[in-house]
Formats: structure tokens, C-alpha cells, sequence
């Protein structure tokens, strides 16, 4: 995690109306050279300011297409850290991107060290070659990434997935990615960094992912979980070579404290179920529907009047969703009462908000987020594959409010 000055007093004093009111000055000070993007699970009082809301990836899509629209030279992302390098990797390099609070990382895409997947890397390819099997690995990873992770992947031939295009994704990497299956190849994932997404994903494609304790040891698991903190992931050679995914053992600490028992009892209540496949398995094979953000707020968006949900994605999201959702007289709440909030992304507020734009008023850029030009080059390269083959349906906001 990245180290945040703490603010001068004026801005932690301030009342949130008058950070509200010179927020808003700020911004039409600054006029068309600004860019505030505000991501969905990102808390009201700062979505206010967003002129682009939306998820990680389209958030970053929508920006470059905006800032090169109306010559903008800061965008300011409301998200965390993940999601700036993403901007800054598809913007123009003129264009500064700004985290108000450096500190607002994403404990996901943190689970995933770049060392730590070389050496992964490395000790997989150990055991093929020990193995003496025909097989080659491709890399997936999630858009939720380091962008040093992101460029580990496109070097490696590998492409990045979202949480509505992993399926598309998994498909294209087992007929062997760009470079076609041979007939006595096996082709292996290497899945970064949520292990619950990609086993979700692994299931989908009829991937058995766990041993059932009724079928017995006959049942072989395809997927295995590679444990970065454990030597050999904590797998033998054999488990290495046999697994068709190997899933890397990180999980987002917001989505994995949805349970099976909320479910249960959102079920009593009569509640349809909706949750995003970030959720662990059990969850989300319990639930009657699962999809990403933007298919979250799509299904919400059509219910019926008088029917009842229970949704398992952050609060923060649900709590708006829920709010637009009631003025139709649909019934909304989080599938859990632990109110999962993605304490990270929380970490951005008006104070920081206030403080970046008074800087940049006075013509001081703080807080940049700059990837390394090659990191920049290869990581654009997983990100392209991805598009190539799943493009965005749109480039328009969503917005719920
Ligand atoms: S909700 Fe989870 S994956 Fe998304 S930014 Fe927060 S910790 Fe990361």
C-alpha cells in the first residue's frame, strides 16, 4: 500500500458541506480540464462530483474517450489504485491521473505480487517440463490487478478477463489463446488473482472444481489453488500438472463475506438472490443469479414492482440501487447485515477529494499515477486481447442515480 500524508487540518475540520461547496467550485474552475470519475461502490457524498460513473474498466474507457473529447488534462479517479493505473494505462500521456488518497489500494489486486507470480511461474513450468508432458500455460487475470501483473500476462501471452467477459476469456485460453491448440497439447490457466472468480468460471465451463465426498477419489478436482505463501503454491508436481486451472489463492474482502446461511434466509423473506461472482462458490451456486456490476444494476433495474431482492455486492452500490429500486415499489437489500463496504475505496472522501483539486487549481499535480512505459506497453496488450474478443457493449455511463 502506497503511503498518504495525512491532510492539513483546514480540509479533516471542514464540514461536509463546505468541502460539497468548494468541490464544486473547484470543478468549474477547472472547467473542461478536469475529469472526475467516481466508481459504483464509491460512498454518495463523493459520487456526487463524478461526471463519469461506472465499473473499473469501463470508468477508465469512458475517461480516455472523454478527456480526448474535451481536451482534459487531469482525471481525477475516485476508485482505488488498480483502477488508476488502468486509466493511465488507456489514456493519452498527456493526461495526469490523480488517486486522492494513495493509500486506497485493493486488498485483491495486493494478493497478487509481481515477484511472487514470477516465481509461480516459474515453478510451474519446472514441473511440465519434470512431467514430461506437452502442456502450456496461459495467464488470466482480472482487470481488479496490478498493472505490473496486467504486463506480466500480455508478455506471457495471456489476456485479461472482466467478471461479465471471464467466460469468453476461459474459452479463447483453452483452445490455446492466439496461438491454436495442437492435438497433443494440454493447455493450463494460470488464473490471477480471484481464486472465487475463477473457479466460478471453471464451473461454468464444466471444470469440476471440487471433489464431491459422495463420488469419492474417483472424481478428479481440475482446478487447484496456488498459495503464493506456500512453497510449490503448496501443490505437489503432480497436483501442478494434472490441475487445468490453477487458481491463485486471492479473494476480494468484501464479496467473500456473503454466506450460504444470508442466502438461506434471504430465501425465507421471499427474496430473489443476486450476487457477483466474486462471491465464493457455495454462494454463488445457491443464489438464483450472478453477474457483474453492470448486470447487478440491469436485473434490478427490470424487476417487477412488488417483488423483493437480496443483493450480495458493496453497500454502497446496493444501498443506491435500493433507493432508485423502492421508487418502483421493488423491495432491495444487501444480502448481508455485516453492510460490506470496501474499506479501501472508502479511504477516498471530500476532504481528499478537495485537497487534489485545490492543488491542481493552483497548478500542482500531487498524487499521480504514472505505470512505467513498458509495463504500460504489455499490459495494454492483455487489455487489447480481452476487447478483441469480448468487446464493451458500450461506452455509455450507467447510472443509478
Ligand atoms: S470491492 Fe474488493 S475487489 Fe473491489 S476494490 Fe474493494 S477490495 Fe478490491
Amino acid at each position: 500500500m502506497l503511503w498518504q500524508p495525512s491532510l492539513p487540518e483546514r480540509y479533516l475540520n471542514a464540514s461536509e458541506s463546505d468541502l460539497a461547496r468548494e468541490i464544486s467550485a473547484r470543478r468549474a474552475e477547472l472547467g473542461s480540464k478536469l475529469l472526475v470519475l467516481g466508481h459504483h461502490y464509491q460512498q454518495d457524498s463523493v459520487i456526487q462530483h463524478a461526471d463519469l460513473i461506472g465499473d473499473s474498466l469501463k470508468l477508465s474507457q469512458m475517461a480516455a474517450a472523454e478527456a480526448a473529447r474535451r481536451g482534459a488534462k487531469y482525471i481525477v479517479f475516485c476508485g482505488v489504485h488498480f483502477m488508476a493505473e488502468t486509466a493511465d494505462i488507456l489514456t493519452a500521456d498527456d493526461v495526469a491521473v490523480i488517486l486522492p488518497d494513495l493509500s486506497a489500494g485493493c486488498s485483491m489486486a495486493d494478493m497478487a505480487a509481481y515477484e511472487d507470480t514470477v516465481d509461480a511461474w516459474e515453478s510451474i513450468q519446472q514441473a511440465i517440463r519434470a512431467s514430461g508432458r506437452k502442456q502450456r500455460v496461459i495467464p488470466i487475470t482480472y482487470v481488479n490487478s496490478t498493472a505490473a501483473i496486467k504486463a506480466f500476462v500480455g508478455e506471457h501471452g495471456g489476456a485479461c478477463c472482466t467478471s461479465s467477459n471471464a467466460m469468453r476469456v476461459f474459452e479463447w485460453a483453452l483452445g490455446g489463446g492466439d496461438t491454436p491448440k495442437a492435438s497433443d497439447e494440454e493447455i493450463k490457466i494460470l488464473f490471477l488473482p480471484d481464486q472465487h472468480l475463477g473457479r466460478n468460471t471453471a464451473k461454468r465451463h464444466g471444470l469440476v472444481t471440487e471433489i464431491d465426498a459422495a463420488a469419492g477419489a474417483s472424481v478428479r478436482a481440475q482446478t487447484a489453488l496456488w498459495n503464493p505463501k506456500l512453497e510449490n503454491g503448496g501443490l505437489s508436481p503432480r497436483e501442478i500438472v494434472d490441475a487445468r486451472v490453477l487458481l491463485w489463492a486471492g479473494h476480494c474482502s468484501v464479496h467473500k463475506l456473503f454466506r450460504p446461511e444470508h442466502v438461506a434466509t434471504a430465501r425465507q423473506e421471499g427474496r430473489t438472490v443476486l450476487v457477483h461472482p466474486e462471491c465464493a462458490q457455495e454462494v454463488v451456486d445457491l443464489a438464483d443469479l450472478a453477474g457483474s456490476t453492470e448486470f447487478i444494476i440491469d436485473e434490478i433495474a427490470q424487476a417487477e414492482p412488488g417483488s423483493r431482492w437480496a443483493v450480495g455486492t458493496e453497500v454502497h452500490l446496493v444501498n443506491r440501487i435500493a433507493r432508485r429500486a423502492a421508487e418502483r415499489g421493488v423491495d432491495v437489500r444487501i444480502l448481508s447485515d455485516c453492510q460490506c463496504l470496501c474499506t479501501t475505496m472508502y479511504r477516498i472522501d471530500q476532504a481528499h477529494l478537495s485537497w487534489c483539486l485545490d492543488h491542481l487549481a493552483a497548478g500542482k499535480v500531487v498524487n499521480r499515477i504514472s505505470v512505467h512505459p513498458e509495463a504500460k506497453r504489455l499490459a495494454k496488450l492483455a487489455l487489447e486481447r480481452m476487447l478483441r474478443l469480448a468487446p464493451l457493449k458500450s461506452t455509455q455511463p450507467v447510472t443509478i442515480d
